[in-house]
C-alpha cells in the first residue's frame, strides 16, 4: 500500500496565478495598461525602432526626426573616431574577453580606462563593470548589510533601490533634495546603525535638477557616514570641463566616498564605474559579485569609452555647447509658459503636462510634426505629473530648439 501511494503523482490544489506567468496579477495589470494605450488609437510609444544613429536626429519608419530621446549628450556615439577605436579593439582582442577579469579577462585597455577615468574624476582609482545598473546593484548590495542604514533621495534611480534591497540594510528615502530632512533622519537614527550610506545623484533624470552637494558633504562629515553620488547624467555634462558635479561645486573630490557613473551616456559605450580611494577599488575588484562573477567589459565597449573620454578632454567645446543649448531650450520653453519642473543647469528638460494619456497624445502629436520625444508616465512619475522628457545633445542647433518649441505650442493640448 505504501509503495503504491508513493508512485501516485500528488495533485495539489493551486491557483493558476501561482505557477502560470500569464495568470500572474502583475502580468494581467500590464496587459490592461497596454490595452488602454491601444484604445487611444495611436501606435505603442515603446520599443519604437530607431533606424539610424540616435543623436540630434533619428530615423523612424523611414522618416528623419529631430530627436530628444537619447543620452548621447556629447554626440560621441556615431562619431567616427570613437567607432574606429571600437573596431580596432575588436581586431586586437575579439568581440568578448570571455572571462572574468580576475581570471583571464584582464586587458591593458581596462587598466587604461580605469586610470584615465580616476584621473579625470580626481580620485585615486576606478573599477568598471559591465552595466551602469549592475554597478549600483552589486556595489551597494555588497558593501552594506542588515546592520546598516542607507538613506537615499526619494527620486533615486531603480538601480539604487535594487542595491538597497539586495544589501538587506534598512533603507529610508528622504524627500527629494531635502538635506534638512536628511539631517533630521541622521540625528535620530545614526547611532542605531553600523555603516550609514547617503546616496544622491548628480542630475536627477526625471526633473533635470541637481542636489546641493556641499550640504550633503557637510552632513556626511558631521554624522560620520559614507556618501555616494550617481553621476550617470552629470559626468561629461556638469562643470566647466565636464568633470561632473564635483567640478560644478568646486569641492574636493575625495570628500565623496563613491563616485558612480555610467559609460552609456556621455561616454557613448555600455558599462558603469565606481571611482574612489585605492582601498575601495581594491576591495571591490576582489570581492564585488557583479565584478568577480561577471565577464570583463568587452574590448569594443572599453575602447569606445576610453576614446570618448580622450575626445571629451581634447574638445571641451562639446561640454560648453551642451550647456548653452540646454540653457536655451529651458529659457525658451519657460518663456512660452511650459512647466519645466525644477530643471536647472541640465540637459534633461521635462515638460510636465499632467495625466499619462494627455502626455502620450502630446508625444504622438510631436512625432507627427517630426519631433521624437519620449513620454514619461505613471508609474515612473506621479499620475498627475506625466511629462515629455527632452534630452539635449551638444549637436542640437538653435534652429532645432526654436522649431521644437514652436511645434509644441501648436499641439492640440496647449500649455
Ligand atoms: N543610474 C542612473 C541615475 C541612471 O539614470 C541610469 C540609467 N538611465 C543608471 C544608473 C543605469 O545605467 P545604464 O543604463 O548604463 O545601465
Amino acid at each position: 500500500k505504501k509503495n503504491a501511494d508513493m508512485n501516485q503523482p500528488t495533485s495539489l490544489e493551486m491557483p493558476a496565478e501561482f505557477y502560470q506567468i500569464e495568470s500572474f496579477p502583475e502580468y494581467l495589470k500590464l496587459q490592461q495598461q497596454l490595452t488602454q494605450i491601444k484604445n487611444l488609437g495611436i501606435p505603442n510609444p515603446y520599443f519604437k525602432v530607431q533606424e539610424s544613429i540616435n543623436i540630434n536626429f533619428t530615423q523612424i519608419q523611414g522618416r528623419t526626426l529631430i530627436n530628444y530621446s537619447s543620452y548621447n549628450y556629447l554626440g560621441l556615439s556615431g562619431e567616427a573616431a570613437i567607432s574606429a577605436a571600437a573596431k580596432s579593439a575588436i581586431d586586437d582582442y575579439g568581440t568578448s574577453v570571455c572571462a572574468s577579469r580576475l581570471a583571464s579577462g584582464e586587458r591593458l585597455l581596462h587598466q587604461a580606462l580605469e586610470q584615465e577615468l580616476a584621473d579625470f574624476i580626481g580620485v585615486e582609482d576606478c573599477i568598471v563593470y559591465v552595466s551602469g545598473h549592475a554597478t549600483n546593484v552589486t556595489t551597494i548590495g555588497h558593501l552594506f548589510n542588515y546592520q546598516d542604514l542607507i538613506v537615499y533621495d526619494a527620486l533615486s534611480h531603480n538601480s539604487i533601490l535594487q542595491g538597497c534591497i539586495l544589501s538587506g540594510a534598512k533603507a529610508v528615502a528622504f524627500p527629494h533634495n531635502d538635506w534638512q530632512m536628511l539631517d533630521k533622519i541622521l540625528q535620530e537614527q545614526r547611532q542605531h546603525y553600523r555603516r550609514v550610506l547617503i546616496v544622491i545623484e548628480g542630475i536627477y533624470s526625471m526633473d533635470g535638477d541637481i542636489p546641493d552637494l556641499p550640504r550633503f558633504i557637510e552632513l556626511k562629515q558631521r554624522h560620520k557616514t559614507l556618501l555616494m553620488v550617481d553621476e550617470a547624467h552629470s559626468i561629461g555634462v556638469l562643470g566647466e570641463s565636464g568633470q561632473g558635479i564635483g567640478e560644478f561645486f568646486h569641492v574636493e573630490r575625495n570628500q565623496v566616498d563613491l563616485w558612480m557613473g555610467t559609460l552609456s551616456k556621455a561616454f557613448a559605450s555600455c558599462g558603469g564605474y565606481i571611482a574612489g580611494s585605492k582601498a575601495l577599488v581594491n576591495y571591490l575588484k576582489y570581492t564585488a559579485p557583479g565584478f568577480v562573477y561577471s565577464v570583463g567589459l568587452s574590448p569594443a565597449n572599453t575602447a569606445a569609452a576610453l576614446a570618448s573620454l580622450r575626445l571629451l578632454k581634447s574638445e571641451p567645446g562639446r561640454v560648453k555647447t551642451l550647456q548653452l543649448r540646454s540653457h536655451q531650450f529651458l529659457k525658451l520653453a519657460q518663456a512660452q509658459g511650459w512647466n519645466t519642473s525644477t530643471s536647472q543647469n541640465s540637459p534633461i528638460i521635462p515638460i510636465v503636462v499632467g495625466d499619462s494619456l494627455t502626455c502620450i497624445q502630446l508625444s504622438h502629436a510631436l512625432f507627427a510634426a517630426g519631433i521624437n520625444v519620449q513620454p514619461m508616465i505613471y508609474p515612473a512619475v506621479a499620475n498627475d505629473a506625466a511629462r515629455l522628457r527632452f534630452f539635449i545633445s551638444c549637436l542640437h542647433t538653435e534652429a532645432q530648439i526654436h522649431q521644437t518649441i514652436a511645434a509644441l505650442n501648436k499641439c492640440p493640448i496647449s500649455n
